[in-house]
């Protein structure tokens, strides 16, 4: 198949199966805690934040469900476009 983590973290949050559950605290952009689930063809993965780190139940070197996860809560991510400006 070879696509891309970019390609695969737009089909997910296209499709609307990237769902963030809890991101906090209040405020705070972006969130120093996130937990969300992504929708896969085949499985459901948690996607968490905490203490800095991002983890995946998918447990690949590069996830898209953490990219897809990091683009809408405003966190540095693969799956946000080049920026052009
Ligand atoms: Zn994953």
């Amino acid at each position: 198949m070879g696509m891309d983590v970019r390609s695969q973290s737009c089909d997910y949050l296209r499709d609307g199966n990237v769902v963030v559950c809890t991101a906090g605290p209040g405020n705070f952009e972006p969130p120093e805690y996130v937990r969300a689930r992504v929708t896969g063809r085949s499985a459901t993965y948690l996607v968490r934040f905490n203490g800095g780190c991002w983890s995946c139940t998918c447990k690949d070197v590069d996830c898209p469900h953490v990219a897809a996860v990091q683009m809408v809560t405003g966190h540095p991510s693969l799956a946000r476009k080049a920026a052009t400006r």
